[in-house]
């Protein structure tokens, strides 16, 4: 027994390990150690920051979610609740996507235990997740069918209780809000 999502798929035969590979159906996942992204994430390097979240977003749209095969058009809640399950069962924190207004293209999500953000590098002075950042906005650009930026205004690593997120399109982004704007991309979401 690992957790309830694994065993599933491994009951199933729908986790393999394959040539020195794990595949989730045919989505690639590797279990890694988590003190190299959090060394990345605690540089606070903006043009680092919006690499992790850009091609987090983009691989999401183009790779994860086609390949966990989700489909938004027919099943908009067990897609979201099966990527969030995802993310928690690979052991990225505990996430709870707790608002979701898909007329507005809105959404609200915390997260329990971010590994990037438990045990941060140095004395981080912006939030880290930048790649948890990327998750949920691809994940809710395909859901929405609209493109949508996503902002983390707490951060465990600024000894928040848990990290909040903030997902819309990108120009509703109050743009007198520093740590918004600090975080998301000049031209594209
Ligand atoms: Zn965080």
């Amino acid at each position: 027994m690992l957790n309830p999502f694994y065993d599933k798929f491994i009951f199933t035969s729908n986790f393999k390990y394959r040539g020195s590979n794990f595949f989730l159906l045919d989505l690639p996942v590797a279990i890694s150690p988590t003190a190299p992204l959090a060394r990345i994430s605690a540089m606070d390097n903006k043009a680092i920051n919006e690499a992790l979240y850009l091609s987090t977003k983009d691989a999401t749209m183009e790779d994860v979610i086609p390949l966990l095969k989700l489909d938004f058009k027919s099943r908009f809640n067990n897609s979201l609740k099966l990527f969030e399950n995802f993310l928690s069962s690979s052991g990225w924190g505990e996430i709870s996507m707790v608002d979701v207004y898909p007329r507005k293209a809105h959404a609200i999500i915390t997260v329990k235990n971010s590994p990037i953000a438990s045990k941060p590098k140095g004395n981080p002075k912006n939030p880290v997740d930048h790649i948890l950042r990327g998750y949920f906005a691809g994940v809710f650009s395909k859901a929405f069918g609209r493109d949508v930026g996503c902002v983390e205004l707490k951060c465990a690593a600024l000894g928040d209780s848990c990290c909040e997120f903030i997902v819309k399109p990108a120009p509703e982004f109050s743009r007198d809000k520093p740590r918004s704007m600090r975080q998301l991309p000049k031209k594209t979401p």
